[in-house]
């Protein structure tokens, strides 16, 4: 890969690049038509990072269809995917991590320990294996898209970073890959995740509500009575150091975790909250 990558380079293409891990749905293609957008040449990764997944997480079951997946590449003019195994990736010995200090700290960070360190560490190598101009990524998984900006910016790597729109289903749902593990009844009942994004946007934006923890209590009703819904985090922070705020101003993403039965899906929200007016001295 990185000799092909070398020598497109050397005929002066540019690079795209979708990091993925697989089970392709229409939000990994979305990411696929931005970096087509942006690039002559769009490589896709498709690999199950272990070092992203704690001791008790999902990585035996995720999800994975190769076949399926070289199928929507090609549907979608795809130029290269890259497919490494682990004993590429992480071969005996493997010894060198990259570590995102304080944005890494709350939402999924405090719930999923080691989980960013190992975002970024494989980020990390396949740009050094890829070496994209720009890479895409989902602004579905809000922290990581803060993480992936802040690691780039603070290392100077030099990828050209696009985050690109959450991808939704009818009801509002994101698309997933770990949507599969979802009953159809939970699949329905899980359009209330952004149901409760868009309450939080109401009550800071129309109704004027700026105290994060009124807006929290309140959206958590929504999430009361449901047995198979169980809050992991519902929580509202700044974009710039990703800690919880109380008092809401400038841009915040509110951001929540919800388990579903037997899986746990995240999703977040964007608002520009107008900023706190200075008064004037006279
Ligand atoms: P994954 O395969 O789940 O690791 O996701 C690979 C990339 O696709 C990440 O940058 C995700 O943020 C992005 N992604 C996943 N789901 C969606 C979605 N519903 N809409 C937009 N991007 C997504």
């Amino acid at each position: 890969m990185q000799q092909l990558s070398a020598s497109l380079k050397a005929e002066g293409k540019t690079i795209g690049f979708v990091p993925t891990m697989g089970y392709l749905h229409d939000g990994h293609l979305s990411l696929i038509k931005t970096a087509h957008a942006g690039a002559q040449v769009v490589v896709v990764s498709i690999y199950v990072n272990p070092a992203q997944f704690g001791p008790s997480e999902d990585l035996s079951n995720y999800p994975r269809d190769i076949e399926r997946d070289q199928l929507l590449c090609r549907e979608n003019g795809v130029d290269i995917i890259f497919y490494p195994d682990d004993g590429q990736m992480y071969p005996d010995a493997y010894a060198t991590y990259v570590d995102v200090e304080g944005l890494t700290q709350h939402l999924c960070g405090a719930t999923r320990p080691g989980h960013f360190r190992g975002v970024t560490t494989i980020v990390n190598k396949l740009f050094n294996i890829v070496q994209p101009d720009c890479a895409v990524f989902g602004q579905k998984d809000g922290q990581q898209a803060l993480v992936i900006k802040k690691m780039v910016k603070d290392l100077h790597i030099p990828v050209q970073i696009i985050i690109a729109p959450t991808i939704r289903e009818k009801n509002g749902l994101a698309l997933s890959s770990r949507n599969k593990y979802l009953t159809p009844k939970q699949r329905k009942e899980a359009s209330v995740l952004y149901k409760a994004l868009q309450l939080g946007e109401h009550l800071i934006l129309d109704k004027g509500e700026l105290k994060a923890s009124v807006i929290i209590d309140e959206i958590s009703k929504l999430f009361q009575n449901k047995p198979d819904f169980t809050i992991d985090y519902i929580t509202i922070v700044d974009t710039l150091k990703v800690q919880p705020i109380e008092h809401l101003s400038g841009e915040i993403m509110l951001a929540l975790a919800i388990y579903v039965g037997k899986a746990r899906l995240i999703d977040n929200i964007i608002i520009q909250v107008p900023r706190d007016q200075i008064p004037e001295i006279h």
